[in-house]
């Protein structure tokens, strides 16, 4: 049985996880940095489902994914959420694909973006101790508390 799970998530929930994790100091304009409420809404792209604005100081049109690994894949707010869920889960890009109606070769590019993003994360000093605990590996050294 195929589960429609990109239709039963709420879609403006999805947006707003996506600014919150995309845009941490705001949903601004990529080019001149003005809030997103100094820009007009444009168009709405019929794939994506995302509203493109135009801003009103440099004129320049972005939307929830401009200046992100996700520009020009055209996926919903809940196929992204949902993506990178997935990807973080350890899913199989083939299931992916299939389950949230995207591209195979789409879901192995952005897991590939993704990963390569996490690993530019990861911190380059090392632990503070000899004896790390397998959960400590993925903290960040420096946030051990004695
Ligand atoms: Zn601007």
């Amino acid at each position: 049985m195929d589960f429609p799970i990109t239709d039963l998530l709420d879609k403006e929930n999805c947006v707003q996880w996506i600014i919150e994790h995309f845009h941490p100091h705001g949903f601004n304009c990529p080019t001149c940095n003005a809030p997103v409420d100094r820009a007009r809404e444009f168009r709405f792209t019929e794939k994506s489902q995302l509203i493109v604005y135009r801003c009103n100081c440099c004129q320049s049109p972005y939307n929830l994914y401009t200046g992100t690994i996700f520009q020009q894949h055209h996926l919903t707010p809940m196929q992204t959420v949902l993506l990178i869920r997935g990807v973080l889960k350890g899913e199989s890009s083939k299931m992916l694909s299939a389950e949230l109606g995207i591209n195979y070769k789409t879901v192995l590019t952005l897991r590939h973006e993704i990963q390569a993003n996490a690993e530019q994360l990861q911190p380059d000093s090392p632990l503070l101790d000899n004896d790390t605990e397998t959960d400590e590996m993925f903290q960040n050294a420096g946030e051990k508390r004695v």
